[in-house]
Formats: structure tokens, sequence, C-alpha cells
């Protein structure tokens, strides 16, 4: 029977519990699920612009292609969606270029401000149509902090470049940095609609996006916390959300100062 079954097997195990070996694999499974739900959503982000591009290019072949007004227009359109792609594609790749480097180690000592000040005059022209000025706050003691020159002008360009795209107009974005305790402290405030509480935990997770209508509206990708996230982890930094709806949000990163730049 099922019983003696039970009794025959199950007796040697009881007798020596310290055999059993239990693996938690729970973690594995969530790595891979996150790894299986990010090639479908990147795959879904790439093929909506990719049809909308056939659609036209095939219309302008036929009859459309004819009309110099529509032709002029549904090219606007086609090369606004090539270039959703191109940024997509531009953020796919950093993600796995900072995944790939994640070993390497950092030894460069880099100057925050310097980045801060060619980000700011970058972004002020690029964005300027959006109405929102922004205020650059340095320090003068600023130690530099030992990282990767170029992603820490991708963390500081994706941050205040969403401070641009989500503020409102009218209003300033503050960028501020600090010199803490061994370590230097990056703060971009911008005075837009803020983000409801029960968002904040999800932000840095890959396409993640509050408003995808409006995040697409406004070039977004859904990749740009993710990115900034991996990025003050390659640092050794910590990143902080703080938002208040209808006030504003206010992102923190503090990074560690260079050894020896303090002393
Ligand atoms: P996106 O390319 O959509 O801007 P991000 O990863 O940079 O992607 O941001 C994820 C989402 O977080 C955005 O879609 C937006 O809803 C929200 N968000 C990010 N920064 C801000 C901000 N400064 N103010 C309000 N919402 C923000």
């Amino acid at each position: 029977t099922l019983d003696q079954h039970w009794q025959m097997h199950a007796a040697p195990i009881a007798d020596d519990a310290r055999l059993v070996h239990l693996v938690d694999r729970t973690g594995q499974y969530a790595a891979e699920r996150m790894r299986v739900d990010f090639v479908a959503n990147a795959s879904h982000e790439l093929r909506t612009p990719l049809a909308s591009i056939l659609g036209y290019v095939e219309t302008l072949a036929d009859e459309a292609g004819e009309d110099p007004g529509l032709r002029q227009r549904f090219l606007g359109i086609v090369f606004d969606e090539a270039r959703r792609m191109e940024r997509l594609v531009e953020d796919l790749m950093s993600l796995s270029r900072i995944e790939s480097e994640k070993f390497r180690e950092l030894r460069t000592a880099i100057d925050l401000g310097a980045i801060a000040r060619e980000t700011c005059d970058t972004l002020a022209t690029t964005h300027g149509d959006r109405g929102v000025d922004i205020r650059l706050d340095l320090a003068d003691d600023l130690p530099p902090v030992t990282g990767d020159q170029v992603q820490l002008s991708q963390l500081l360009h994706n941050l205040i470049g969403n401070a641009m795209k989500y503020g409102r107009a009218g209003t300033p974005v503050e960028v501020t940095l600090e010199s803490g305790p061994q370590s230097v402290c990056l703060t971009v405030a911008d005075q837009g609609e803020g983000i409801p509480p029960e968002h904040l935990p999800r932000l840095t997770e890959r396409f993640y996006r509050v408003d995808p209508g409006r995040s697409r509206s406004l070039g977004g990708t859904g990749l740009g916390l993710a990115i900034v996230k991996h990025i003050v982890e390659r640092h050794r930094g910590r990143l902080n959300i703080a938002s208040t709806v209808g006030v504003g949000t206010r992102v923190m990163v503090t990074l560690p100062a260079a050894p020896g730049a303090l002393s």
C-alpha cells in the first residue's frame, strides 16, 4: 500500500535528517523570469515603431508618394519612429555594456562638477524648448570620485533629462553637487507633477513607467532609471528618489569620494 511504501522510503531519511538538502531556487527562478520578461518587453517596444515604419513606407510606395504634402508628413512620422528605435537600441546597448563591465575595476578620478556643467549645457540646448531652466549649484570643495567618465555622464544626463521632461514649464530644475562625509552628493530636483508613492519602489525596473503614453510622447524609452541604478551600483553609491504629487521630484545620488581625496 502507499502507507507501507512511505514507511519504507521515509525511514532512512528520518534516521539521518542531516542528509536532507533543501535548495532554495526562488532567487534563480525570479532572475530567469525577469530575463524572459525583459526580452519580451524589449521586442515589443521595438516592434511597435517598426510596424508603423513598415506601414507608412508601404503607403508611400503607393499612392501617398504622389502627393507632396502627404509625402512630407509621412516621412516625418517614419523619421520620428526610426529615432525612437534608435534611442531604444542605444539604451539597450548601454545597459548591456554596463553589465558586462561590472567586474572591471574603476580607477580614474573623475571631476563630477565638470561633467555636470557639460551635461547642463547640452540639455539646455537639446531640451531648451520645454520652458524649464537648469540651475546648477556646485560646491567649490568637491572631491573627485573614482569612476567611469562615460557612465557618470550618462547618469547625469538621464536624471537631469527626466527632470526637464517631467518638470513644469516656467519652473526651474535644480542640480546641486555638494561634498558629504567621504562622498559627493548629487541632487536633481524638479517642480513637476511628481510621482504617486505606490510607483516609487518600481521606477528603476526596466520599462516601468508611471504613464506610458506620456513617457513615449516625451521620447522616453523606460530604461533611463534602470540605467541610473546600474551605474550607481557599479560605483558603490546610493540612489534615493523622493516625490510629492503636485510638488515635484527629488533624486539623490551619493557616490564615494576617490580614496585619499579628502585626506
Ligand atoms: P522614461 O524613459 O519613461 O522617462 P525612466 O526609466 O527614466 O523612463 O523613468 C521611469 C518612469 O519614472 C517615467 O516613465 C516616469 O513615469 C517616471 N519619472 C522619472 N523621472 C521623473 C520625474 N522627474 N518626475 C516625474 N516622473 C518621473
